[in-house]
Order: structure tokens, then C-alpha cells, then sequence
């Protein structure tokens, strides 16, 4: 029997769920950070909030006699890979991450390459542009230097308290976002520069493939470096990991 827990925060990590709900021969709880504040259905038992690093982690799969760990976190979630890491040093866990390859630029894409959001303020240059700020709530702050531009900014909640610049602007949604809903909107807000990550996957590549038609700029956060640990890109491939795992 495999008593697993998903970390979560991710569209994987909700299909991996879905896939597991109807099982009889696993048992399991999905984790997420709660930075979202409805988070949409996950199909398993959901508990929400931070273990306390490391050692709280491992002290919560003990106590629930957890043996799978699966890292199915966003790649720029860097402190909880690392922290379930380190957790499966403490205890006998099996751990898996299930890491979303990264995009990568193709002909015709206008890209360039930052190690974090302070370069992309660096990138973005000292005249007015407009620019569309995809990133999370928590990663804005930056932006405050920075009050020449205007600024587009989506978000699942709404910005609360709101970027302390002059020139912003706000929508919410959850993805997926379509290439031509996100031409659309770049059309909409005359941006001439992105700001993201490169998060992977389909949901949230509408703007990439957009910024590649209209000739705009993507400033990229490059991903954050993650631990070294077995890993698999696709759902299936957990499944098939889990129907061969070993546990403790
Ligand atoms: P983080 O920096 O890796 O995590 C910070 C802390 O949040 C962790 O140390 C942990 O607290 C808690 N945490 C994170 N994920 C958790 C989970 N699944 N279950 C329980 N606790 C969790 O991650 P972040 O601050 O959430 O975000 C970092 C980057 O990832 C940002 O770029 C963000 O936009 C992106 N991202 C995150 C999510 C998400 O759901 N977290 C979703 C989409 C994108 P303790 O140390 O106390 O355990």
C-alpha cells in the first residue's frame, strides 16, 4: 500500500491527484502552500500550509506513516523541493519529482535570459515600455523601482495591496490561457515586453507563442537551480514509478 503525499500547486500535481482518487491501493493527501485563495477542486484530501522546513516535513510523514513523497511543485518553488529533499534524508521515504520540462526558444522568439526579477528591471531599460508583469503575486515588489513603465499584471487573486507604481493595470484569471486570448491581450495593452518564467508545459504558453507573432520581447526568469534528486516529467511516468516502487 502506498500512502503518498503530493506536493502540490500545479496542474500535474491536480491530474496526478485525479488520476489516484479511485484507487484502492493507494491512499492519498495533496499539500498546497495556499497561496491561492480557492484553489480549484484537487480530487483527494487537501491540507494547506507550510510544515516548518525540513524537519517539519519529516515529522508530518511520520506521524501520517507517509512512504511515497512526490514533489509535484511549480520549478520556481525551489525552498520546498529542497526542503522534501532533505525531509527524505531524516526519514524512509521514497521521493519523486515530477519536474515539467522548461520551454526552450525557437526561431522567430525575441528572449532574453535573466537569473531573477531584479535583472529583468535591469533588462526592461530606463524608457517607458509597457510591459506584462506574468509573475506571482510575491515576486512584484521588484517592479516599485521602476515607475516609468506601465505595467499589465495577471493573477489568480486579485493584488491586494496594489503595485505602488502609477501606471498599472490588472486582470485576473486562472489558466489555461489561449495564444490568441493572450494576443489578443497584448494587442490590447500595446505591451511591448514580457516578464515570466519559464514555467513549461501548455497552460500558460499562449503568451510565449503570442510574444513570438508579435515580435515582442520575453524577458525569461531563468529556473532556479533544483535538488538532485530522481525525477520524471510526465503524470504517466509517475504512475508507472509508483506501479514499480519498492516502499519502506
Ligand atoms: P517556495 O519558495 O518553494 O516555498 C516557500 C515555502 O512555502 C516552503 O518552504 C513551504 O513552507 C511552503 N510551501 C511551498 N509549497 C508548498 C506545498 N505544496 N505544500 C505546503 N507548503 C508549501 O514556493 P512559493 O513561495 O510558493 O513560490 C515560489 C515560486 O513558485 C514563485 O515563483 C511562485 O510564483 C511559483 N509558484 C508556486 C506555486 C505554489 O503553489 N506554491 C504555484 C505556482 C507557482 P515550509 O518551509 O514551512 O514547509
Amino acid at each position: 500500500m502506498h500512502r503518498i503525499l503530493i506536493l502540490g500547486g500545479t496542474a500535474e500535481a491536480r491530474q496526478l491527484a485525479h488520476k489516484l482518487a479511485g484507487r484502492d491501493d493507494v491512499a492519498v493527501t495533496l499539500s498546497l502552500a495556499g497561496r491561492t485563495a480557492s484553489p480549484a477542486p484537487q480530487g483527494v484530501p487537501v491540507r494547506v500550509g507550510g510544515f516548518g522546513g525540513s524537519k517539519g516535513l519529516a515529522k508530518y510523514l511520520a506521524s501520517e506513516r507517509i512512504n511515497v513523497l512526490i514533489d509535484a511543485t511549480h520549478p520556481y518553488a525551489s525552498t520546498m523541493s529542497d526542503s522534501a529533499a532533505r525531509a527524505v534524508e531524516l526519514i524512509d521515504v521514497r521521493l519523486l519529482a515530477l519536474r515539467r520540462p522548461q520551454w526552450v526558444p525557437v526561431r522567430g522568439d525575441r528572449w532574453t535570459e535573466v537569473a531573477d526579477a531584479q535583472h529583468a528591471l535591469a533588462a526592461l531599460g530606463k524608457e517607458p515600455r509597457h510591459v506584462f508583469l506574468a509573475l506571482g503575486r510575491q515576486e512584484l515588489s521588484p517592479f516599485k523601482q521602476a515607475p516609468q513603465h506601465h505595467y499589465l499584471i495577471r493573477s489568480v487573486d486579485p493584488v491586494s495591496p496594489p503595485l505602488a507604481v502609477p501606471h498599472a493595470t490588472y486582470v485576473t484569471g486562472r489558466g489555461p490561457f489561449s495564444e490568441a486570448d493572450d494576443r489578443a491581450l497584448l494587442r490590447e495593452h500595446h505591451i511591448n515586453a514580457i516578464v515570466c518564467k519559464n514555467s513549461g508545459g501548455d497552460a500558460t504558453y499562449g503568451k510565449i507563442a503570442a510574444a513570438r507573432s508579435m515580435q515582442v520581447e520575453v524577458i525569461m526568469i531563468t529556473r532556479p537551480k533544483l535538488p538532485d534528486v530522481p525525477a520524471v516529467e510526465t503524470v504517466e511516468d509517475v504512475l508507472a514509478w509508483l506501479d514499480h516502487a519498492d516502499t519502506p
